[in-house]
């Protein structure tokens, strides 16, 4: 029995718990108002939040690092200085649901749908908009790959890939198992924090079974602020990395929700505690309707840089931040100082001056 036939035995009634918890979330302001009990002001942007999840935000309240991530705010109004596609996805998008900016690999937007929308996501006007960079075409999407050989890593994302059902991603992998130039695969999700109950038995087998279809085969987990895990998290996490599955972490840094050099310091330290690998830390984007978690690169800096006096190099994920435009992710920290000149050199070796 090869590892494709592993694929095969998923069964969807598996994965019925956390079907049913999408199914009842908070999706309008009225939903949000009732169980909250409190006005929210109207924002054109959708909300989207599974009632457990609410649940843990209700418990810690409007101050804290989940109320700010996940409860709309007015701000969202706001339009000075967003950019409606801040790292300008639209233009490496082929149309086919691969996004290919870097020579190697490229993202796969399988969807447009995420387990809860946060306030400050950097693709919040596309997803609203189910912009056309979504369209699926995924017989193209595999002909792109074959015309491109130098791609060798396909990227899920989305929305968030972990949405869709375990025959759905089972089925996309042996697809992209059966492209020769393809080593890596990726998964980048939010799931494991907001829905822990996804990572079930039948994800775990598709996990295991990609080990022996590519070289590597990974997930990233999105996650903010140590307030995000609890028991049935930890639960999640490990049985990914007790299943011998490779677990990484990507943090966004965001303004009043996790802007100190301690809270993230906290972060990382408890994500190595449970095996899991600091990968980035992202500069906010400068996001059309997320403007408010925002801060300069310099602010960002003096938060970043004292985390080498806190924590193992192998426990710090990289700081980075996409140049607006679709210039790419460099690195954001400036081993020179905290001031900031004006310009980033792109991948290219190119000097952007940042306006
Ligand atoms: C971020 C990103 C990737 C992944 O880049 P890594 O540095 O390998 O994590 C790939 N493609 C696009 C378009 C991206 O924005
Ligand atoms: S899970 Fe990711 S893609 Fe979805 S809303 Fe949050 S940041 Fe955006």
């Amino acid at each position: 029995m090869g590892p494709l036939s592993l694929l095969k035995g998923i069964k969807s009634k598996k994965i019925m718990s956390w079907q049913n918890e999408f199914k009842d979330a908070l999706k309008t302001n009225e939903d949000l108002e009732k169980f909250f009990d409190q006005k929210f002001s109207k924002i054109t942007y959708p909300l989207f939040i599974p009632r457990n999840f609410a649940k843990k935000i209700l418990d810690f309240g409007p101050d804290s690092p989940l109320w700010k991530q996940f409860l709309p705010h007015e701000n969202e109004n706001l339009s000075v200085g967003g950019l409606y596609d801040p790292i300008g996805d639209r233009l490496h998008a082929k149309g086919n649901q691969l996004i290919h900016r870097y020579d190697n690999r490229v993202l796969f937007t399988p969807t447009t749908v995420c387990p809860i929308i946060c306030r400050y996501c950097f693709r919040k006007n596309e997803l609203a908009d189910k912009a056309e960079i979504f369209n699926q075409n995924f017989l193209e999407a595999k002909n792109y790959l074959r015309a491109n050989p130098e791609i060798n890593e396909v990227i899920f994302t989305g929305g968030d890939p972990l949405i869709l059902s375990n025959e759905k991603l089972a089925g996309f992998i042996q697809e992209f198992s059966e492209i020769e130039t393809i080593k890596y695969i990726r998964f980048h999700s939010r799931t494991p924090i907001i829905l822990p109950s996804r990572i079930d038995e039948g994800f775990i087998e598709i996990m295991t079974s990609a080990k022996l279809l590519f070289k590597r085969s990974m997930i990233m987990i999105h996650i903010n602020h140590l307030a995000e895990i609890d028991e049935y998290v930890e639960a999640a996490i490990n049985l990914l990395t007790e299943s011998g599955i490779e677990v990484f972490s990507q943090t966004v840094l965001l303004k009043d929700v996790n802007d100190q050099t301690e809270i993230l310091a906290a972060l990382f330290t408890h994500l190595a505690d449970l095996k899991v690998t600091p990968y980035y830390l992202h500069h906010p984007d400068q996001t059309l309707g997320a403007m408010h978690f925002t801060m300069s690169l310099e602010e960002g800096r003096r938060i970043v840089q004292p985390l080498h006096n806190q924590l193992p190099g192998w426990a710090i994920p990289q700081y980075v931040i996409d140049i607006p435009g679709g210039e790419g992710k460099v690195l954001a920290l400036n081993s020179e100082g905290f001031e900031f000149s004006g310009s980033l050199i792109n991948r290219h070796g190119k000097k952007i001056l940042l306006k």
